[in-house]
């Protein structure tokens, strides 16, 4: 048994560890953690503590996979609701469908019971009132019928206001669970999608070989796909070294386009882990559990 999550991770990381050692199925434990996370206004980047749109409306991403069937559920652009992974798991569960954006995902959260959550908190409209001012250099920014394509251009440092969480697990049954949940990248042009609900790009999982899952510009692993290519890879026959290792020269390979930071966090079907900051500034944390270990550890990420 393994659970590998990123540093968002705080909140929940320890109960789904608990619910892992007791045997509950991957898919349950890591959901749970990941609601504790959502629910938590002092993680700025997922959930209820996440940043808003250039419009300043709320806009959620989130997936999960099951590695024993390889089904997907995701949705994204969900914007009344930031229990956003639980709704992707209906989609898994309820659909014919592997991703629900904008009005539909909304619709069907309603339609599975999902309450309006009212997330957008007092202090990331204040937070993103100030940042329109300052890129539109108005003291009162109407937005209703300007362009917004420049001023996502003039967004200089989204470094700073962007993370996921990601929840990789290998449960009792070896089954083998990926998770994730986010508000994207803060100020995003309305309708941007990430890669957390994109499956092979944010996340992937496979009980035969392992799983994994990536944080920050989604950009860049939408476009060389890289949860997928790291559990491929090892199919191939590489190790999750090796996958990792190929996945990052892919990722260093890109050529122009918004080029950033990348966290990769990958699992294996042995319990091994890696989890590597391509280009990140500073330290960059993740949380770790395995079987026998007393309880889960803050770990800090190789760097490339
Ligand atoms: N990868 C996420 C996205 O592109 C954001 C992040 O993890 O920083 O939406």
């Amino acid at each position: 048994m393994i659970v590998l999550s990123n540093s968002e991770a705080w909140p929940g990381i320890d109960e789904t560890a608990t619910m892992l050692d007791d045997g509950a199925n991957g898919l349950d434990a890591i959901i749970h953690g990941i609601e504790k996370v959502e629910a938590e206004p002092r993680i700025r980047s997922v959930g209820y503590g996440g940043w808003p749109n250039l419009l300043g409306e709320m806009e959620f991403d989130g997936a999960v996979m099951d590695g024993d069937s390889r089904l997907t559920g995701a949705v994204g652009a969900v914007k009344d609701h930031f229990h956003v992974t639980r709704i992707a798991r209906k989609v898994m569960e309820q659909l014919n469908h592997e991703i629900l954006v904008g009005e539909g995902a909304t619709r069907f959260a309603y339609e599975m019971g999902f309450r309006c959550d009212n997330p957008l908190l007092d202090d990331s409209k204040a937070v993103w009132w100030k940042k329109l001012q300052e890129i539109t250099g108005e003291a009162s920014p109407d937005l209703s019928s300007c362009d917004l394509a420049p001023l996502n251009t003039m967004i200089t440092d989204p470094e700073k206001v962007r993370d996921t969480t990601v929840f990789l697990t290998k449960d009792s049954n070896d089954s083998i669970y990926s998770a994730t949940s986010t508000s994207g990248w803060a100020w995003k042009y309305p309708g941007r999608l990430g890669d957390s609900p994109i499956a092979g790009a944010g996340f992937y999982a496979d009980s035969r070989y392992g799983a994994a899952a990536c944080t920050h510009t989604g950009e860049m692993t939408i476009r060389a796909n890289t949860s997928y290519s790291i559990v491929m890879a090892m199919r191939l026959g590489y190790s999750l070294q090796q996958a990792v290792d190929l996945a990052i020269a892919e990722l260093v390979s890109l050529k122009g386009g918004f080029l950033g930071g990348v966290v990769i966090h990958a699992i294996d079907n042995k319990d091994n882990h890696r989890v590597v900051n391509v280009g990140c500034e500073g330290d960059i944390k993740y949380w770790l559990y395995k079987s026998g270990m007393e309880k889960p550890q803050e770990c800090i990420a190789e760097k490339y």
